[in-house]
């Protein structure tokens, strides 16, 4: 039985002082209607402040593939701790960081770092159009790219916003966007090689880039065609537009070179996050030297920050990239990939709802009530069945599985290193008992 009244107190003095009672948006519960508060987590497991023991299939958004107190990334912290908390100076740990990106992800030829994700792709895009000469950007709908205004476009649009499939509109999705931002920003449908190659080739003069989730995550798990993407590599390549992969979710998910390795194509810029500091805040910008080489202060697109490389992620990194090289991490990965989605799918196939699951590597999302059988694009799954979508959070938060609900939108979920054969069956056992009672209200 979960207990909540530590959290529910914590909540009443939380928003007081931290709107709506947390330090970010997307921590919102919706279930809870309050952000869980936590207390403790280690290995696959979290206890929050009333001492609920739930299984982490959240990881922090893809922030934590090592899990919760992974030894080799609190050796690493301890270590850059006992150096004196050294900020916005370099050290050698920085460089010896960036070697590794470069010998492991095909784009990397040079690195710089961001606090964010979101800083990530605003200095990514800001290079690209200094390189080019070009202001435009195209984006795809359902792909997210951070908060910044250059991108908050199309992640997750009504059908009605959304207007029509061949030419979408450009939908804002936060109030306060400058409306004039979005003559540099045009959205497309993802997948649909047809449109993308005619409108690359018509707006070739004002388009610096291409970027795109090469693994759409940010909408539960949408893997495009290989096809696909080699074409989109060759289109850009041949209109001389940047293709830009943002990897901060995508990185090292699937394996050591990221998803530009899983599709052996390689983009001009990526942007990596999340797993690659073992939950700790950095993301890396890597790309061609020609092109990166446009940074201050060899060029002139300013890329700095006080905050920017501070030792204590660089060396949680560090330890994170010499785990993700070794040869039995993704043996593991897969190994629970493969079990957790297909258990998850036999389960809701055994029932008489319509619910699919779809993942790669380490990370996965549900769809509720889609009618496409497979999802290849947002508007496949625009419609999911939000309400359907929150009671099984729900219920699998009462069974001590922790997913984060996204307001019901299709979203991304995931599991660690840490986590085990033994806790994907526990999953799956709560899983097929939170199915019946879904059962009993939509089946
Ligand atoms: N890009 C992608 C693909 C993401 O998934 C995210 C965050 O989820 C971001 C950028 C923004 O990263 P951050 O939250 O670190 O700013």
């Amino acid at each position: 039985m979960i207990k909540h009244e530590r959290g529910d107190k914590l909540y009443a003095s939380a928003k007081e002082y931290l709107v709506a009672g947390g330090s970010a948006s997307a921590r919102w519960n919706f279930a809870l209607k309050r952000p869980l508060y936590f207390e403790e987590g280690q290995g696959s497991r979290l206890k929050d402040v009333d001492g609920n023991e739930l299984i982490d299939m959240c990881c922090s958004h893809g922030g934590s593939i090592f899990g919760h107190r992974h030894p080799a990334i609190v050796t690493a912290i301890q270590k850059a701790l006992d150096m004196g908390i050294l900020c916005s100076y370099e050290t050698e740990y920085q460089s010896e960081l960036a070697r590794k990106i470069c010998e492991m992800v095909p784009a990397a030829e040079l690195c710089r770092y961001t606090c964010s994700g979101t800083e990530a792709t605003m200095h990514a895009l800001r290079v690209a159009r200094d390189f080019t000469g070009k202001d435009v950007i195209l984006k795809f709908e359902g792909h997210f790219h951070g908060y910044h205004d250059y991108v908050q476009y199309s992640w997750a649009p009504s059908l009605e916003e959304a207007g029509p499939y061949g030419s979408p509109n450009v939908v804002p999705f936060a109030g306060g966007m400058p409306d004039g931002l979005k003559e540099y920003v045009m959205i497309l449908p993802f997948n649909n090689l047809e449109l993308l190659e005619r409108a690359v080739k018509r707006n070739r003069d004002k388009l610096a880039a291409v970027i795109l989730e090469p693994i759409n995550y940010n909408i539960g798990c949408v893997v495009p065609d290989v096809e696909y993407m080699k074409a989109l590599r060759r289109i850009t390549k041949e209109n001389e537009v940047l293709l830009i992969f943002d990897e901060i979710l995508s990185a090292f998910r699937t394996g050591p070179g990221c998803a530009q390795e899983y599709f052996n194509v390689t983009p001009d810029l990526c942007t990596i996050g999340k797993c690659v500091a073992g939950g700790t805040p950095l993301s890396v910008i890597a790309g061609k030297r020609e092109i990166m080489e446009h940074m201050a202060p060899i060029g002139k697109s300013t890329h700095s920050g006080t905050y920017t490389g501070h030792l204590i992620p660089v060396m949680a990194a560090n330890a994170a990239v010499d785990e993700i090289r070794k040869p039995d991490f993704y043996r593991h990965i897969y190994t629970l990939a493969d079990k957790l989605y297909t258990g998850l799918n036999q389960i809701f196939s055994r029932s008489k709802l319509n619910v699919k699951i779809q993942g790669l590597g380490a990370r996965f999302g549900f769809y509720f009530d889609v009618k496409k059988e497979v999802v290849r694009e947002y508007r496949d799954c625009a419609e999911n069945n939000t309400e359907m979508n929150l009671k099984f959070y729900e219920l699998m938060f009462e069974r001590n599985v922790y997913y984060h609900d996204y307001g019901g939108k299709p979203c991304h979920h995931g599991f660690s290193i840490q986590h085990t054969e033994k806790d994907i069956e526990e999953v799956l056992d709560r899983s097929e008992d939170a199915v019946k009672s879904l059962e009993k209200l939509y089946g």
